[in-house]
């Protein structure tokens, strides 16, 4: 699992923080859990190794954001924005945000966040009834593209199935209490939570039994070590099939380029790189445009074949490595004829395909042919 921490510290605010770690954690470490501070990883996700390949990346799955606090606590308001930017710039990382604060969420999004960012998970955490009750009906109403109800540690039975009724929420995650002293916590609740899912074709995820887990009225003490292991032992976890396989347009044309020495040896250059960085992604994507229209869209190009250099531009590259450096080469890989002029749908077809194939090439620090798979 992967993590970023941009703060440290918390308060407790209902029965789930009683024994809360990430609290015992920081007054080990610092004296005062309560203290909220940026870390020495607040700027994590944009920093880059020598060879220039972003420090934190992720092949497949998700990066779990503030595990050592509460994204959304009060003492965070003035930090946020700069977390919210970097949600946008690195699109290629899927992030998920823990919350118990779900009430302080809308007077905390950006102005620019609409619908809700592509690449950012909701995950509203209740340990009993009553904080379901509060918070899963803000979660319900909160624009977020991918919304989750984590129970954890659970602390009893939950009914959830008025809220699955929705189809708004994605997934529900169970799990017990680990640590010393801590609460029980029965298989015969996590098994109900996974009745309700199944009803309501949800994903569950049973992630870990806890330290004192009841099964069959007999309690187990489990190791720490062991409690995800033996979680996973139960074999209870259910994906919903998907409609949907997740392939993309791109994934055959880009498939195809692969195979050739030339274009799968292309790779961007450290100045491309930082161009690409300061651009970002959308900037990146209205020079895509202007540079496709230009050389590649007229009906006749006069140097057609040779319009589109080796390197000076993210985008040249990516055409090169995408077979769209010109109308021969297009007519060739994407069945769009030379000799007339491109339509827009073409135009699009064409820059998506070049943005998918940086994007792609980030997230695998080099290779912008390899699929990015669904990270859940
Ligand atoms: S809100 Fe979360 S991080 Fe904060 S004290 Fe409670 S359990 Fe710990």
């Amino acid at each position: 699992m992967m993590d970023w921490n941009p703060w440290h510290g918390c308060r407790k605010i209902s029965e789930g923080c009683l024994n809360c770690t990430v609290f015992g954690r920081n007054e080990r470490y610092r004296g005062d859990g309560t203290r909220v501070e940026t870390t020495k990883d607040f700027h994590l996700p944009v920093m880059r190794r020598k060879n220039m390949v972003f420090k934190l990346v992720s092949l497949d799955n998700p990066i779990y954001v503030c595990l050592t606090s509460d994204f959304f606590i009060e003492d965070a308001d003035k930090w946020r924005d700069y977390a919210w930017n970097i949600f946008r710039y690195r699109k290629d990382l899927q992030f998920r945000i823990i919350t118990k604060r779900v009430e302080r969420i809308e007077q905390c999004l950006p102005k620019n966040w609409g619908p809700g960012y592509m690449n950012v998970t909701l995950v509203c955490s209740c340990e009993n009834q009553k904080r379901t009750d509060e918070r899963v009906p803000i979660l319900l109403d909160l624009p977020f593209q991918r919304k989750e109800i984590l129970h954890e540690p659970m602390l009893e039975s939950i009914e959830i199935e008025r809220y699955l009724e929705s189809g708004e929420i994605a997934a529900v995650t169970c799990g017990g209490e680990y640590g010393k002293d801590v609460r029980i916590c029965k298989y015969d609740w996590i098994l109900h939570t996974r009745e309700q899912c199944l009803k309501h074709n949800v994903e569950f995820r049973f992630k870990q039994t806890g330290s004192k887990f009841i099964k069959n009225k007999r309690m187990y003490r489990i190791e720490r070590n062991l409690q995800e292991s033996q979680a996973q032992k139960a074999n209870i976890d259910f994906v919903p099939e998907k409609e949907d396989d997740g392939t993309t347009p791109f994934d055959s044309p880009l498939l195809q380029c692969s195979k050739s020495p030339y274009r799968s040896s292309l790779r961007l250059s450290q100045e491309e790189i930082a161009y690409y960085e300061k651009r970002g992604f959308d900037g990146i994507r209205r020079e895509a445009f202007d540079i496709i229209r230009a050389n590649i869209a007229p009906a006749y190009i006069k140097n057609d074949g040779r319009q589109t250099p080796d390197s000076g531009h993210p985008i040249y590259v990516s055409q090169h490595a995408t077979a769209s450096c010109c109308r021969k080469c297009i007519q060739k890989h994407h069945q769009i004829p030379s000799g007339r002029k491109m339509t827009e749908t073409e135009v699009n077809y064409i820059v998506d395909l070049n943005m998918e194939w940086l994007k792609r090439y980030f997230f695998h620090g080099g290779n912008g042919f390899k699929r990015i798979k669904e990270p859940y």
